[in-house]
């Protein structure tokens, strides 16, 4: 008789079988990987999680769906190595401790909560919470919680091979790493734009900043376009992202209302906002503030466009924000929406110009200027852009910022440049965009100023600060701009397996792509630069090639060796083959039998066969992974493929975030869920190009199905002759079925199409 449970009976029914095989696989180390010269191995990488805070089932599915790939080799018969560690490198945990120290309410509040996935004795919370504030506390805590989550969810790790980025050991690791590109020339010291702190005047991180990586703020670089007042030496300097547009210039804009300032920048006058002045004093410029005065006193002058020296008005725009940028704007009505709302209010209301003595005519004879040709679009595109999303007047700015960015994408990847563009005439402007740049540059009319951009602004230090865009000196970069470098890379690339494939357009203009970036910073846990040991190395820069640590921490720990034994020689040694075996072991007291085990350790795990990760990590740590693996190693160690599935977007249709207070950790997952219902939703709801939504609807669904599936199963067994081997054609038909079933899920695993191998 076929047992018919209940949902929830069911459920700690699977509990109970998953419990037992926990139990089993660690009694019996079954994760356990050892070299075994001969067989076939396959190395397996997941990012290891920031220990400052718990996991959620989010983060689970790239860890899940990486789990069914090394298990799913495994079963293949494959040697499978996949380890896990502790990413606690910069200044997110001190943050969060100094925070905790200074009792700040709501830091409290969130670490009660998250201390409580783990323990219900709210005296036992207050007790753990008081030890963060030492920060060391915060990484025990969390990682020791971490490990705990991950075998509550069936991940096949092993975890002898742990450590964190802030163990002497992997300090001595990275030291040697920063010493080889150092050597080869792709570390440099010199002047950088960075984001800046204008209260404790340092350079900030994506950490240090009031909202963290949510606000996204970066430094981008606007042109400045210098228009000559007529008669005066002195330039009105506008800001623009679009310099290409220069030639449909028909005005420039200032706001009225706003404070402007007549400045000595390195000699030359310039009028631009005061706060633009402010912030140019932060990016290397020698600033002196001649004038201060309001942008009205400026509406009615006249300048000359650089390109033809047509005579434009300086005519006023309440959009115009004089804390972006220069803080005046030129005006290209046929290709900004902003330009074309602002020219159609000034029409509207010619009032607004009469104010300050300029006619109706002199407004009404401002015509838009087209200079570029892009199919579906009139020869104005900002009027269809403006039309297309209602914009009723220049202050609709989420209307007008959809209706730019609309525009500005289209014209940039499919505008072609119109006749009146001289030279560039007949060119796509994703094309000659840097040509152009250069040429007005060596016409002497073009500069260059650096801002921050965000999806929330204006951008606040933790400390409370204004973070601006500075430029310092003396600042510590990495050089993907590096062409020799950036050759290695392709290369690396070129050979990889890259799943699913239509990912590697976006590594490719990545590597392209990257400049310089900065490495080091003067403040956060880490490892100090080497050869300028101010300096800590931050946490993008410190984890690019850790796999290959893997190979050998357990050996190291094993055989009792020291941080201060793992010298530069000996990593060359074990990692690189490099230097005499003996010498090696006498200038480090480890023994050359030792030496040998940790070299065949390496030797045999590397290279790299799969680093499974997710989207966001493509323009960042993959590339710097491919980069520095390509600098680093010889080719036969270069890595061999990179797999990515999508996220998990939300949470019921809402974005899945601690502010919510809606986050699942993977602390519930099994007590809540049962490991193989979670297992099975997060990897079968959605394909790994498709982002998720997490659904309790389709968890309950997936259950049924597990259950009706359990439940046939059972039917099988117990009908009588079930067992054993029977011949009938109904048996043949049976297993034929299912073998094809094996032969199709074994297709779909192998091009990672987890959810064909599930359903189909
Ligand atoms: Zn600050």
């Amino acid at each position: 008789m076929v047992m018919q449970l209940k949902r929830n009976d069911f459920i700690n029914f699977l509990r109970g079988i998953e419990e037992k095989w926990r139990k089993y696989w660690d009694r019996n180390r079954v994760y356990y990987a050892e070299p075994k010269p001969g067989k076939e191995k396959f190395f397996i990488t997941i990012p290891y999680p920031y220990v400052s805070a718990p996991l959620h089932v989010g983060h689970g599915r790239t860890y899940t769906i990486g789990d069914i790939i090394a298990r799913y080799k495994r079963m293949r018969g494959y040697n499978v190595f996949f380890p896990m560690a502790f990413h606690i490198t910069g200044t997110p945990i001190e943050a969060v401790s100094w925070r905790i120290m200074h009792k700040d309410p709501d830091t409290l509040k969130l670490y009660r909560w998250y201390i409580s996935f783990y323990v219900e004795n709210p005296k036992k919370i207050e007790k753990i919470l008081k030890t963060f504030s030492d920060p060391w506390s915060i990484v025990n805590f969390f990682s020791k919680h971490c490990i705990k989550d991950f075998k509550s969810i069936g991940l096949s790790i092993d975890w002898r091979h742990r450590f964190t980025t802030g163990d002497p050991e992997y300090n001595a690791f990275v030291t040697w790493q920063f010493r080889k590109l150092y050597e080869k020339g792709f570390i440099k010291k010199g002047k950088y734009p960075l984001l800046f702190c204008t209260s404790h005047k340092n350079a900030v991180g994506e950490d240090d900043i009031l909202g963290g990586d949510e606000v996204k703020a970066q430094v981008i670089e606007f042109n400045l376009i210098k228009f000559k007042l007529v008669d005066e030496d002195i330039y009105l300097v506008a800001a623009t992202l679009r310099p290409e547009t220069l030639f449909g210039v028909t005005n420039v804009w200032v706001n009225p209302e706003a404070d402007y300032v007549l400045v000595k920048v390195d000699g030359e006058k310039w009028i631009i906002s005061e706060k633009a002045a402010f912030k140019l004093s932060y990016q290397d410029r020698k600033i002196e503030i001649v004038e201060k005065f309001k942008g009205e006193k400026l509406i009615g002058r006249k300048v000359y466009s650089p390109l033809d020296n047509r005579e434009l008005l300086v005519l006023p725009a309440p959009f115009v924000d004089p804390n972006n940028a220069s803080g005046i704007v030129y005006s290209v009505p046929a290709h900004a929406p902003y330009d074309w709302a602002a020219l159609v209010d000034l029409k509207r209301n010619p009032e607004e110009a009469e104010k300050y003595g300029i006619s109706a005519s002199e407004i009404e004879a401002i015509q838009p200027i087209s200079i570029i040709e892009i199919a579906g679009y009139s020869e104005y595109p900002a009027k269809d852009a403006c039309e297309k999303h209602e914009v009723e007047s220049q202050t609709d700015y989420e209307k007008l910022d959809r209706a730019t960015e609309e525009i500005y994408k289209a014209e940039f990847y499919n505008g072609i440049l119109k006749d009146n563009c001289g030279e560039f005439a007949g060119y796509r402007i994703s094309d000659v965009k840097d040509k152009v740049i250069e040429e007005f540059r060596s016409r002497g009319f073009l500069d260059v100023m650096y801002e921050v951009t965000a999806l929330k602004k204006p951008v606040i230090c933790r400390c409370g600060g204004e973070v601006i865009a500075a430029i310092l000196p003396d600042q510590w970069f990495i050089d993907y701009s590096n062409e020799r470098w950036k050759q290695l890379a392709r290369e690396c690339l070129a050979n990889m397996a890259i799943i699913p494939e239509f990912h590697r357009r976006l590594f490719e203009y990545t590597i392209e792509w990257l400049r310089e970036r900065p490495c080091a910073r003067k403040r956060g846990i880490g490892t100090k630069l080497p050869f300028d040991p101010e300096w800590i190395i931050e946490s993008l820069s410190d984890s690019t090639i850790y796999m290959a640590f893997y190979t050998v921490i357990h050996q190291i720990k094993r055989h009792r060796i020291k941080a201060d034994q793992l010298t530069e020689s000996f990593w060359d040694y074990v990692l690189l083959g490099k230097g005499d075996r003996e010498k090696v072991s006498k200038e480090t007291g480890i023994p050359p039998k030792t030496l040998d085990k940790l070299r065949l350790h390496f030797e045999y795990w590397y290279p790299v066969d799969l680093r499974h990760t997710a989207p966001p990590h493509i323009t960042n740590h993959l590339t710097f992974f491919i980069f520095h693996h390509a600098a680093i190693f010889d080719e036969d160690k270069w890595p061999r493929a990179i797999s990515i599935n999508a996220i998990v977007s939300g949470r019921e249709g809402r974005k899945m975030s601690k502010s919510y207070g809606n986050i699942i950790p993977l602390a519930d997952v099994s007590r809540k869920y049962s490991t193989d219902l979670y297992r099975l939703y997060i990897s079968s709801d959605a394909d790994i190009k498709t982002e998720m939504d997490w659904r309790e609807a389709r968890v309950a669904a997936t259950a049924k199905n597990l259950q009706r599936f359990w439940e046939t199963a059972i039917k099988i067994i117990e009908l009588p002759n079930g067992k054993g081997r029977v011949n009938r054609i109904i048996d043949k038909w049976l297993t034929s079925k299912l073998n094809t079933k094996i032969k199709n899920a074994t297709e779909h695993i192998e091009n990672f199409e987890i959810r064909s191998a599930i359903f189909k």
